[in-house]
C-alpha cells in the first residue's frame, strides 16, 4: 500500500425514527454503492443499524446525504456516528436483522400512492396497468393490513397472496423500488376486484368498468378501500345524492367529496396554499375549506354548510375510478348514523343492505377500520380528525416522556386512545362515540393491537374523571395498573401544550359541550391556568341547569328553556313542564357548557330544537350568520374567579326574536358578543395571573368564526396564543393529553 492512498475509515451509524418498512435500508444500499463504500446495513429492535467503510471524502459525502436524500416516508429522529477500526469491507450488503428482538416502531401510516406508482398504473405498457392495487416502498397500505410484528407479509392481510416470479425478484432486489414492498402485488398474483348486487349476488362482467357505468347512471356503490368502505356516488347529481342522504337515515352531516385532480378540487372550493399541499400530501385527508359558490355539487352534499370536504384519490383504486368516472363523486363513510365505518366484507354487505345499489369489493382483507382524516387550514392549521395516514405516527412527549409504559383511554365523544413508552406516544386512529357495542369493540380491540405492535405493558392508565364513560370503566376494570384520573378540561390544556412542546404555565379558555367537572357538576366553559401537571379553575360561564341531563344534549330547546328561565323571561307555555323540572333541580344538573349556550341560542332564534349529531346546532348557527351584521349583545364578565354571565345577552336575543330580527343577524350579533366576552376574560386574567400566554381548545373552537376572531383580537392585544395542530381541538385530542398528565404525575 502506498502512503498517498487516502486514509480509509470505519464508521458505524445508529438511525431512530421512522425508518423501517419505507425503504430506508435499499436506499442506503444504493448510496453506499454509488459512493464505493463498504460494509452493511440492518433493521433492529431501535431503527436502523449500518457501517460504512472506505475513503474518509466518501464517508463525509454519505453523512451528509444520508438525511436529506432519505426515501419520503423516512423520519429521521436522530442520527449518531461512532468511529471503528476499518476492517477491509469493500463490499455493502443488506443483513438479516438479529432474531428475537422486538422493534421499536415498526409500522408506518398508510400512505397515498406516489408519483411513480400512479405513471405506472396509467402507463398502457406497464404490466401494472390499471392495476388498482400497485404499490411500492414509498407508498400504499400499511397500519390497515398489518396483523402483528415484524411487519413481515406473513403478518400483513396480504399473507394470502403468493409473490408471482416477477413481483418475488423485485421484492429481492436491493435495487428495486418494490425491495421488501410487503403488499407488492400484480394483477397475476395480487388482490383483484369483485362486484355484487344490491343482494351481494356476484355481477358478471369487468368489475370496474360496471362500476363506473351504474355510476354514472346515479346508483349508489358501496367501495371497499383502504380503512373501510365509502358510499359513493356523483356528486352532482341530485336525485341520486337525495337517495344517498335518505337512505342513510337520521343522517344530516356533510359528505366528502372526491375530485379527481387539484384542478377539479379547486372548482369546488377555495385553497389556499397549505390546504393544496395537504390535498395532494401523502396523508390525503379530507380538507374542509369554503365552498365556492358556483360549485358544481348537489345541493344535499351539504345542505346550508359553507365548507365542503373534498379529498383526493389515494388509493390506486380511487385513481382509474376518478379516471373513468371523469367527475367528482361523494364518498362518505360507508354507515348508518352513528356506527363506525363499515370494514368486513360480510358486516359491510348486512349493514349497507338496502342503501347500496351495488358493491364493490376485493379480497384484501382490512384489519384495523380507519377513517378519512380530517384537516382545514383556514383560519389556521387543524385537525378535525386524525386518522387515516396520520396514524400510528407517533407523537413526542415533552420532558422526556415517562419511565413507565403508559395508557390514556381518553373521553367519550369522538375517542381516541394513547400508548406512550419514554417520549414517544402513539395515538390511535379515530374510535368514535363510545356509546354502542361495535365501537367498544374497536376500542378494546384497538388498545390490544397497538399494545401488541409497540410492545407496550401499561403500567400506570390515565382515564377521563366522568364516571360514566365507557372508557373510564374499561380503565377501572383493568387490574394492577396505577390508575390516574385527569380533569377533562385539563386534559384539553395539556395536550395543546404537549403537542408544542410547551411546559406553561397558560391560561386556557377551554369551550366545549360536555366535561365531568372537578364539583361533579357539567363544566364546558371553562378558564384554567396551569401546566401540563396541575391546573385551577379560574373562571367559567354562568352555571345553569341542564333540564334532563343528558337528553338536553340531543335537545337544544331544553338549553334554551333553561336560560330563559334563569334569565327571568318566561319560557312558551309548552316548555313549561320543563322549566320546573330545571327549578326542581330533578335529573337536572348544573352545566357551565359553553357548548349548551350555544345550542341554546341556535333554538331560540328558531335554527334547531333537537339534533343528530353533537355540535350540529352551533355549526348550523355559525352557518347562518349574516355577515352584513354589524351589532352584539350586552353580556357581562366580571368577579374572582371570573364569571362571563349572558343572561342580558339572552334577554337580548328573545327581544330580537320577538322583533323578529332574522335568525342570521341573531347569530352574527351572538359571535360577536362570545368572542369579544372571551377576549376580555382572557387578557384580564392573563394580566391578574402575570402571563402572555393563552390556549384555546376545546370542540366549540371548531367554530372557524370563533376561533379567528378569538385568535384575532389576543395576538393584536399583545399575547401569545396556542391552538392545536396535529391533534383535534375536541375530544379526539384528550387520551394524549392525559397522557401528558399521566406522563409527568408518574414520572
Ligand atoms: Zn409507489
Ligand atoms: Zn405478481
Ligand atoms: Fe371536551
Amino acid at each position: 500500500m502506498s502512503i498517498d492512498a487516502p486514509a480509509r475509515r470505519r464508521t458505524r451509524v445508529r438511525v431512530n425514527g421512522t425508518v423501517q418498512g419505507v425503504g430506508f435500508r435499499p436506499y442506503v444500499y444504493r448510496l453506499a454503492g454509488e459512493l464505493g463504500l463498504g460494509g452493511y446495513v440492518l433493521n433492529d429492535s431501535h431503527g436502523v443499524l449500518l457501517e460504512v467503510e472506505g475513503s474518509a471524502h466518501a464517508i463525509e459525502e454519505f453523512l451528509a446525504r444520508l438525511g436529506p436524500d432519505a426515501p419520503p416516508l423516512a423520519v429521521l429522529e436522530r442520527v449518531a456516528a461512532e468511529e471503528l477500526e476499518p476492517g477491509g469491507e469493500r463490499s455493502f450488503t443488506i443483513r438479516e436483522s438479529p432474531r428475537g428482538e422486538t422493534p421499536d416502531a415498526p409500522i408506518t401510516p398508510d400512505s397515498a400512492t406516489c408519483e411513480d406508482c400512479r405513471r405506472e398504473l396509467f402507463d398502457p405498457v406497464d404490466r401494472r396497468y390499471r392495476y388498482p392495487f400497485i404499490n411500492c416502498t414509498n407508498c400504499g397500505p400499511r397500519f390497515t393490513i398489518v396483523l402483528g410484528v415484524p411487519y413481515d407479509r406473513p403478518l400483513t392481510t396480504m399473507a394470502g397472496f403468493t409473490m408471482c416470479p416477477e413481483c418475488r425478484a423485485e421484492y429481492e432486489d436491493p435495487g428495486d423500488r418494490r425491495f421488501h414492498a410487503q403488499p407488492n402485488a400484480c394483477p397475476a398474483c395480487g388482490p383483484s376486484l369483485s362486484l355484487l348486487d344490491a343482494d351481494a349476488r356476484p355481477v358478471t362482467g369487468d368489475p370496474l368498468a360496471s362500476a363506473v357505468n351504474r355510476l354514472r347512471a346515479g346508483a349508489i356503490v358501496a367501495i371497499k378501500g383502504l380503512g373501510g368502505y365509502h358510499l359513493a356516488c356523483l356528486a352532482g347529481d341530485e336525485r341520486a345524492v337525495g337517495t344517498l342522504r335518505a337512505r342513510k337515515h337520521r343522517e344530516d352531516k356533510p359528505f366528502a367529496l372526491m375530485a379527481q385532480s387539484l384542478a377539479a378540487a379547486r372548482t369546488l372550493v377555495s385553497l389556499d396554499a397549505p390546504a393544496q399541499e395537504l390535498l395532494s400530501g401523502p396523508e390525503r385527508p379530507i380538507v374542509l375549506a369554503p365552498r365556492r359558490r358556483d360549485a358544481p355539487v348537489a345541493e344535499s352534499v351539504a345542505p346550508g354548510a359553507p365548507e365542503l370536504g373534498v379529498m383526493l384519490p389515494y388509493s390506486p383504486l380511487h385513481h382509474v375510478l376518478l379516471a373513468d368516472v371523469g367527475t367528482t363523486l361523494v364518498m362518505t363513510s360507508a354507515n348508518v348514523s352513528d356506527e363506525p365505518i363499515a370494514y368486513r366484507d360480510d358486516d359491510a354487505l348486512a349493514r349497507l343492505h338496502g342503501i347500496a345499489d351495488l358493491f364493490l369489493l376485493h379480497d384484501r382483507p382490512i384489519q384495523t377500520r380507519t377513517d378519512d382524516s380530517v384537516v382545514r387550514t383556514v383560519p389556521r392549521r387543524g385537525v378535525l380528525r386524525r386518522s387515516r395516514g396520520y396514524v400510528p405516527g407517533a407523537l413526542a412527549l415533552p420532558g422526556g416522556g415517562t419511565r413507565r409504559p403508559l395508557l390514556a383511554c381518553g373521553a367519550e365523544l369522538k375517542n381516541t386512545f394513547c400508548l406512550v413508552k419514554g417520549s414517544r406516544a402513539w395515538v390511535s386512529h379515530h374510535i368514535g362515540d363510545l356509546q354502542n357495542y361495535e365501537t367498544l369493540r374497536s376500542f378494546t380491540e384497538g388498545i390490544a393491537h397497538f399494545q401488541s405492535l409497540f410492545a407496550v405493558e401499561p403500567e400506570v392508565v390515565a382515564h377521563d374523571l366522568h364516571p360514566e364513560y365507557l372508557s373510564t370503566k374499561y380503565a377501572l376494570e383493568l387490574d394492577g395498573a396505577e390508575l390516574v384520573g385527569v380533569q377533562h378540561h385539563h386534559a384539553h390544556l395539556a395536550a395543546c401544550l404537549a403537542e408544542h412542546g410547551e411546559a406553561g404555565p397558560a391560561i386556557g379558555a377551554i369551550f366545549d359541550g360536555t366535561g365531568y367537572g372537578l364539583d361533579g357538576s357539567v363544566w364546558g366553559g371553562e378558564f384554567l391556568f396551569g401546566d401540563v401537571s396541575s391546573f385551577r379553575r379560574i373562571g367559567s360561564l354562568l352555571p345553569v341547569r341542564m333540564p334532563g341531563g343528558e337528553r338536553a344534549i340531543k335537545q337544544p330547546w331544553r338549553m334554551a328553556c333553561a336560560w330563559l328561565d334563569s334569565s327571568g323571561i318566561e319560557p312558551p307555555a309548552a316548555w313549561r313542564p320543563t322549566a320546573e323540572l330545571a327549578r326542581s333541580g330533578l335529573a337536572s344538573p348544573w352545566t357551565s357548557s359553553m357548548g349548551r349556550l350555544f345550542d341554546a341560542v341556535a333554538a331560540l332564534a328558531g335554527i334547531r330544537d333537537e339534533v343528530n349529531y353533537e355540535g350540529q346546532a352551533a355549526i348550523e348557527l355559525e352557518a347562518a350568520c349574516d355577515f352584513t351584521e354589524p351589532g352584539a349583545y350586552p353580556i357581562w364578565v366580571s368577579g374572582a374567579p371570573l364569571v362571563i354571565d349572558p343572561r342580558e345577552t339572552i334577554r337580548a336575543v328573545a327581544a330580537d326574536v320577538a322583533a323578529g330580527v332574522s335568525p342570521g343577524a341573531i347569530a352574527r350579533r351572538f359571535h360577536r358578543t362570545i368572542a369579544r366576552a372571551t377576549v376580555d376574560a382572557c387578557t384580564a386574567l392573563a394580566s391578574v395571573h402575570a402571563t402572555d400566554f393563552v390556549v384555546l381548545s376545546g370542540g366549540v373552537f371548531q367554530s372557524r368564526l370563533l376561533l379567528a376572531t378569538v385568535s384575532g383580537a389576543l395576538t393584536e392585544a399583545g399575547l401569545r396564543v396556542l391552538v392545536p395542530e396535529r391533534l383535534p381541538v375536541n375530544d379526539g385530542g384528550i387520551a394524549y393529553g392525559q397522557a401528558a398528565v399521566a406522563a409527568v404525575s408518574t414520572a
